[in-house]
């Protein structure tokens, strides 16, 4: 191994900031680079490392395909996000640069927060450039991964990267002040228990150039939750806002992190982007599940949907089709399919050979969904 990390932070900061805040009439706006760039020097001033997840690809390339607005096909926003991303990552290396500060880009799509080995590979790379002191800017390899491999938006993506990093805070840095009382925007509530309790306050809120409204940032901040991480959604283009977050003012609205974070493995398989199918369940196995930790034994599966091998993530759905658990499938979905609603003894016959084992899904191969687990 190489030499010792120079740089140990007292805290990692994951800050996110959308379109709507670095082009906000959908032109790249250089002095909020500038201004923001300011902030992050002074939060590693303050000891806190920093990964920005930076939107804004899309918004610095489609003039230059000829456009005067930003593209609705998948096939132009590739085009626009391959000519802004290197772009957006100039305005950033400038604006960072300003203040001795180092960028590097790392683009990711789904597929690499879904295998295993791709997100702990992500993780080593993200550990070791801010280990060397520079200033990781992440994004959605966008130019690939329009498609069904696509994140969405970047909101989530900040909260994952925000759990691959185990950052202490998640910084979404919007249009918006925070997540406002009952919408009214003179109103902005300062501290929220859990993203669910925002659910009553948030309406549609799409600005023209932004991504995600609201709801996928208090989305963000669920998985950040989970995770124990703490999130806070703040106006982007308030002065000193990175700082006077990290202080702890009382700056936008800070939505607090689980009582009781996930353990490493659930993390992973709520992180994994895709389930390869869905398993829907019955009353029984799902009280069996959430209220007394059982795993999932082929006896409860009344369906299963998709095209899935031994191994695979799976959503784990009630009857109704809420989501109750995500997990680590033991059978293949055609085997899940022979095998569903029998008893333990039935299932060599039904299978034609011996059982890999009793249960479908593991309890240790299970991560039970926020709302199921009362967080
Ligand atoms: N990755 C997209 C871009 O850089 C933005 C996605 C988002 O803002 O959520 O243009």
């Amino acid at each position: 191994m190489g030499r010792t990390h120079a740089f140990r932070w007292h805290g990692l900061a994951v800050i996110k900031i959308g379109s709507a805040v670095l082009a906000p009439e959908g032109a790249a706006d250089a002095a909020a680079f500038a201004r923001l760039a300011e902030g992050v020097a002074a939060a590693r001033g303050m000891g806190w490392g920093v990964v920005l997840v930076s939107s804004g690809a899309v918004a610095c390339g489609f003039r230059a395909l000829g456009l005067d607005r930003p593209p609705k096909t998948i096939a132009r926003k590739q085009a626009a996000a391959a000519i802004g991303q290197p772009a957006l990552m100039g305005l950033w290396s400038a604006a960072l640069g300003a203040h001795r500060c180092a960028a590097a880009q790392v683009l990711l799509t789904a597929d690499d927060l879904d295998a295993r080995a791709r997100f702990l590979n992500a993780r080593r790379t993200l550990g070791e450039l801010l280990g060397a002191g520079l200033v990781p800017v992440v994004n959605e390899n966008d130019s690939v991964s329009f498609d069904e491999i696509k994140l969405g938006d970047n909101d989530r993506l900040s909260a994952l990267v925000a759990g691959l990093v185990s950052a202490q805070l998640l910084l979404v840095l919007s249009s918006v002040d925070g997540v406002y009382e009952h919408g009214d925007a003179r109103r902005v509530i300062a501290r929220l228990g859990s993203a669910r309790e925002a659910a009553a306050h948030v309406r549609p809120d799409k600005t023209a150039t932004g991504v995600g409204g609201m709801g996928t940032k208090l989305e963000a901040a669920s998985i950040a939750s989970a995770w124990g991480i703490a999130t806070v959604i703040a106006r982007g283009t308030r002065a000193g806002v990175i700082p006077a977050v990290l202080r702890g003012e009382p700056v936008g609205t800070r939505v607090e992190p689980a009582a009781r974070p996930r353990r490493a493995r659930e993390r992973w398989l709520m992180a994994s982007a895709r389930a390869r199918g869905v398993v829907t369940i019955d009353d029984g196995a799902r009280r069996a599940i959430t209220e007394r930790g059982a795993s999932l034994l082929p006896a409860g599966v009344v369906g299963v949907s998709g095209d899935f091998a031994r191994g695979a993530v799976v959503q784990v759905a009630d009857a109704a089709g809420a989501a109750v658990a995500r997990g680590v499938s033991a059978y293949s979905a055609d085997e899940l399919r022979r095998i569903k609603g029998l008893r333990a003894a039935q299932l060599p016959g039904a299978l034609g050979h011996a059982a890999y084992c009793d249960e479908a899904i593991h309890r240790d191969d299970m991560a039970l969904q926020a709302a199921a687990r009362g967080s």
